[in-house]
């Protein structure tokens, strides 16, 4: 474990003593409720929605989309190539024996 630290400011004072009371009345620690609120967080936000450039967007002739499941639109797990196009399927609704060719996406 690692120690981290962050600037509060002064004027918020009272927000903080608040946030202390009740995490210590739910039983937890101000530390743990920050280690659970920075994890929801990076779980909703990552990877992200980079804001994207309209040089870039000229570029490859239309705006960059995430690819998604076909059938969910979660993140895709596995692509198979049917009549020349590449579908992408969540692990939830991957199927490899609708394909003869697949393969696994590999995630950053
Ligand atoms: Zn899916």
């Amino acid at each position: 474990m690692t120690y981290k630290s962050f600037y509060y400011p002064n004027n918020k004072e009272s927000i903080w003593k608040k946030f202390l009371e009740i995490t210590k009345r739910e039983g937890t620690t101000g530390s743990y409720k920050i280690l659970q609120l920075i994890e929801e967080y990076v779980k909703q936000h990552d990877p992200g929605n980079p804001q994207q450039r309209l040089d870039v967007i000229s570029n490859i002739g239309k705006p960059y989309m995430a690819s998604t499941c076909q059938d969910c639109g979660r993140s895709p797990v596995f692509e198979g190539l049917k009549k020349g196009v590449w579908l992408k399927y969540c692990g939830l609704h991957w199927d490899n024996r609708q394909f003869s060719v697949y393969r696994k996406i590999n995630k950053k």
